[in-house]
Formats: structure tokens, sequence, C-alpha cells
């Protein structure tokens, strides 16, 4: 059987990397032959919405993944014209367009922050209006990583976010004032089976995301992530892994966005539970039966960010992994992740300091 994996990022390569122990081969397709799946799996090399590439790649694979969110749904409708392709290319739409996900959260019961569409000045200035501050401008599509957002605090600042956003359809946000920011990641199969991984907490720093620590032990929040997380999935029919994230307000759960994909507040599954996301987002598109998502203790997962730290002084901490993207240094870019796996919370979080220090985050 062989999987074809739209982008050859960290992601690819990690599915990729699940799938060789069930006798699962790959191909990628990307537009750059150095990405990180080159090390493990062929690339098919072109755009992601060229026709031609997107066809090269169905042709040579029997059914088709995506681990990139910014594919042409277009596109993707070719492709799943010929070959099974997972997750449906709806949810994908979906999770392209914040205002799309954010009405399809209200229509499925599940809290958002007060949110207006923005297609102009005027439109923006009477959001600022019904809304208040501080609130966020977003891009509409193409946003990840908190690219494309302004935070909008006093009035003096509206003209100047509309500048530097402005022509592109937008949506403007309340601000929430969280506690702390949790992601659910889960995964249905195409027989309709469901599990859940626990709940577990994010720190982000301008916009990308630093540190999961997992797993967060609140009955009452997992039970309500759970709930969104089954909502979502059933409204898609989905396949494969799907990840919500979460403001955490008091003891509410806002919704702020939905990943189509495996997920990096996840990647402390590979050492740290039972079966991973990256296997289980494989057996959930297969069909298999999805593997047990209980957590092996307790675990931390540390970005790094723009360097690579050294690899001897992580590896020497007790229960680090460390894992080594291949990719060329850049201010901003993810190179890599580590990972502690700890018995106890205790013993964890004393080791995730030691690897902060050294990570120098
Ligand atoms: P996003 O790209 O929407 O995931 O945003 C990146 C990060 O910006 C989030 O993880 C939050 O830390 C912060 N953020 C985004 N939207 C809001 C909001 N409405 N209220 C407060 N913080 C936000």
């Amino acid at each position: 059987m062989r999987i074809g994996i739209i982008g050859a990022g960290q992601l690819g390569r990690m599915l990729a990397l699940a799938g060789y122990p069930l006798a699962l081969q790959f191909r990628f397709l990307d537009s750059s032959a150095d990405s990180p799946g080159a090390q493990v799996a062929p690339i098919v090399l072109g755009p992601f919405d060229d026709a031609a590439s997107l066809r090269k790649l169905a042709g040579d694979v029997d059914l088709v993944t995506y681990e990139f969110e910014n594919v042409p749904v277009s596109a993707l409708h070719e492709v799943a014209e010929s070959r099974p392709c997972f997750p449906p290319v709806d949810a994908l739409r979906v999770s392209q367009d914040r205002l799309l996900e954010k009405e399809l959260f209200g229509r499925l019961g599940i809290p958002t922050p007060p949110y207006r569409a923005v297609d102009s000045l005027a439109d923006l200035r009477a959001a600022v209006a019904a809304i208040g501050l501080p609130s966020v401008l977003k891009t509409r599509r193409l946003g990840y990583d908190g690219r494309g957002q302004r935070y909008l605090r006093r009035r003096a600042d509206v003209a100047a976010a509309w500048d530097a956003l402005g022509g592109v359809p937008l949506i403007l946000e309340g601000f929430v004032r969280f506690d702390r920011e949790v992601s659910i990641v889960g995964a249905r199969s195409t027989r309709g089976e469901t599990r859940a991984y626990p709940i577990v907490a994010n720190t982000h720093r301008e916009g990308i995301l630093r540190v999961t620590v997992a797993p967060v032990r609140d009955a009452r929040l997992q039970r309500a992530a759970e709930d969104y997380l089954q909502r979502v999935l059933d409204h898609f029919g989905y396949a494969g892994v799907l990840t919500l994230e979460f403001f955490v307000a008091g003891r509410r759960l806002v919704a702020n966005e939905m990943a189509p994909r495996v997920h990096n507040s996840g990647h402390w599954t590979i050492e740290g539970a039972v079966t991973s996301q990256f296997e289980n987002h494989l057996r959930a598109i297969l069909g298999l039966p999805l593997g047990d998502t209980r957590p092996l203790g307790h675990a931390a997962m540390v970005n790094f960010i723009g360097t690579m730290p050294e690899r001897s002084q992580l590896l020497a901490l007790p229960g680090v992994h460390y894992h080594d993207y291949g990719k060329a240094p850049r201010p901003g870019r993810k190179l890599g992740h580590c990972t502690v796996v700890a018995t106890t919370a205790v013993a964890r979080d004393a080791t995730l300091r030691k690897v902060l220090r050294r990570v120098g985050a």
C-alpha cells in the first residue's frame, strides 16, 4: 500500500516514519527537493496547486492525505476524483477560512470569541464598535503561526491595522483574556471509530507554539473538549486526525481554530502516548482499528525555533528525545523539537526547566 502525502515538511516526515512498521510506502508532493520528507521517501517535485503534479502523485499511490492546510481545495477535489483522499476536502475548505470555521463552530454549539467579518475600513470601525477593545484583526485565509494578525488595543490602532492587513477578507475577534491555551487531538477512522488524546496545555510566543505540556488532568475540560471534537468529526464524516485549539477562560473552553491534520501540539504522543498521532492518522485513513491514546506518564514538548540546540546536552537529561527535521536555520522557523517523558509531573517539570534553559527559551 502506497500513500501520497501533499507536503513534505516535518509532519509528512513523521507520518512516513510512523508508517514503515505498518508496511506502508510513501510519496510526497512538495515544491522543494530538500524538505524534511525527502530524507525518508521520494518527492514528486511541483507546486501544490499544479494539476499535473497532483495527477502524477495520485497516479503513483493508492490513497492521498495532506500535512499542510494551504492546498487549494479545487486541486484536492481533482485528486479526490481519482483516489480516496482523507481528511475530507470539506474539512480542509472550512479550516482555510477563519470565518467559515467560526460559523461552523457556532452551528455545532461550540463557543467562540465574538467575531465579525471585515471587508472595509467602515466594516472594521463597525466591528470595533460592536465587539469592543481589545480585539484581534486577522486575515481570514492563509494565516498561521500568528502571521496576518494585529492586536487592536485603542481606537488609534484601527487605521494602522487596516493599513497593514486591509485589501483581503478579514475577521475581527474579541480578545479572550484566557487563563491558558489547550488543544485536543483526536482521530476518526473511515469505519467511524473515534479516539481522543488527553487535552494538553500550549504556550505560544509571537503566535508560534513553543511548549506543550501533556496531559492536562481536568475531567470537566476533557469531557467538553471531547464532546466538541466529536461534533466536528461527525459533522464532516471525518477520517484522519483532527485538532481543535481552545482558550480556557474561567471554566469555559472557547474555540480558536481547527486543523484537519496531525498537529504540533500532538508531537509528544510519539514517545509520550501508547500510540502516536501519526500512527493513528494512518490507521484512521486506512480503516484500521485505532490505537490506544492514553499517555505513558507525563510529557512535555519543546519546539526548536530558528536555531538547533546542542544535541548531546539535551540527550544527557533523563527521558529526553530529540528530533532534528534537517531544515536550514531561519529566524522563526520550526527546525526540530524535543520531548520529555517522566513518570511524575514533578519529574517532568524539573527536566523541562533544564531543557528550557539549554534551549534558551
Ligand atoms: P492563531 O493563529 O489564531 O492560532 O493565533 C495565534 C495565537 O495568538 C493564539 O495561540 C493566541 O495566543 C493568540 N490569539 C489569537 N486569537 C486570539 C484572541 N481572540 N484572543 C486572545 N488571544 C488570541
